[in-house]
């Protein structure tokens, strides 16, 4: 009787692993069809960036730009979110495509806001590592912002801590020689991974983004709250503004100013939006609450 529990509970187990290993080949087919399809999107116009606001807190509220956002409508899948598509074309070659379009899409976009004199500041772009440190990138990004005259100032490069591990001494490099061509860099989802302080010292940083999982618990949960207060006095120390990303609420928005915060970015002030409603977004004044101006500022 033992031994007929035992063979029935052996026959479960491998049931069970032969479910799952079904389960792992769906999931790999679906990743492949996926990768597949994306090719097919660059090529079909299925993919599009959405732009969402980054409000300046330090001047009482100003348009400080727009964090441009990679969007895949796909014909009979729907939409389908960053998360579940970048790590694919991150682990096939399909990154560096992908990148070089979100790229000259931003440098188009830049174009045509600065053509039509709309104020819109600057554009940040996500890299990612593989499309950073590939070789090519630095001469086409120079070819892109020549072709669509982008001064400096108006792009701005977001990369993960992720990318910082590789050759020191060359992304240095390749740093210093982005920076000298005026465009920004920004740490993004600062905190989230390797997060040695000494990246902040090494490498020539214009801003760090506070990732969201820090964001959420302000102002009630003591360790967001000290974790952010110390990214954000560190920074400043170093001569680095902050950025604090996925701000819902006004409470989180007041904590982060009290705290010298530079900019802020979330559904408490935006969603990401499509061209047409980002103008319509910088034709409209920000008047920022109360409780987020900088001590002293009279109300607008
Ligand atoms: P990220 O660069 O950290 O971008 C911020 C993400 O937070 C965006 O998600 C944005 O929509 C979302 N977000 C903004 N405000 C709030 C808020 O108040 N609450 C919450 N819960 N979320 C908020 P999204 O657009 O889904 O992008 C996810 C990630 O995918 C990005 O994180 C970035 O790592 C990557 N990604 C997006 N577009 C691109 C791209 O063009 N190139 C590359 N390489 N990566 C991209
Ligand atoms: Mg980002
Ligand atoms: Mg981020
Ligand atoms: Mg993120």
């Amino acid at each position: 009787c033992a031994e007929s529990a035992y063979h029935k509970a052996q026959a479960a187990g491998a049931e069970h692993l032969h479910f799952y290993s079904s389960q792992l080949n769906e999931k790999l087919e679906d990743d492949l069809k996926l990768i597949r399809e994306l090719r097919k999107a660059i090529r079909t116009d299925q993919l599009t960036l959405v732009y969402q606001p980054k409000v300046s807190l330090l001047s009482g509220g100003n348009h400080a730009g727009f964090e441009a956002l990679l969007r895949w409508h796909h014909p009979e899948l729907g939409q389908i979110p960053p998360a579940r598509f970048i790590p694919l074309a991150e682990r096939s070659d399909m990154i560096i495509d992908l990148g070089k379009w979100v790229l000259q899409q931003a440098c188009r976009q830049i174009a045509q806001w600065r053509e039509a004199n709309i104020p819109f500041a600057n554009i940040a772009v996500n890299i990612s590592p593989v499309q950073f440190l590939d070789p090519q990138f630095f001469s086409e990004l120079q070819t892109l912002a020549h072709q669509h005259g982008v001064r400096g100032h108006e792009l701005s490069l977001e990369i993960t801590e992720s990318v910082l591990i590789h050759d020191q001494a060359a992304l240095q490099e390749l740093m210093r020689a982005i920076k000298e061509e005026g465009f920004h860099f920004a740490l993004d989802d600062f905190g989230t991974g390797y997060s040695a302080l000494g990246y902040l010292k090494a490498f020539p940083f214009d801003y760090v983004k506070i990732d969201q999982s820090f964001v959420r618990g302000l102002p009630e949960h003591q360790s967001d709250a000290s974790i952010c207060k110390a990214i954000i006095s560190m920074a400043h120390s170093m001569g680095i503004a902050v950025i604090a990303e996925g701000v819902e609420k006004l409470e989180q928005g007041q904590f982060l100013a009290e705290q010298l915060c530079d900019q802020i970015q979330g559904f408490y002030f935006s969603v990401p939006l499509s061209v047409q409603e980002a103008e319509q977004w910088l034709n409209t004044e920000l008047i920022l609450p109360a409780v987020m101006r900088p001590a002293g500022q009279p109300e607008r």
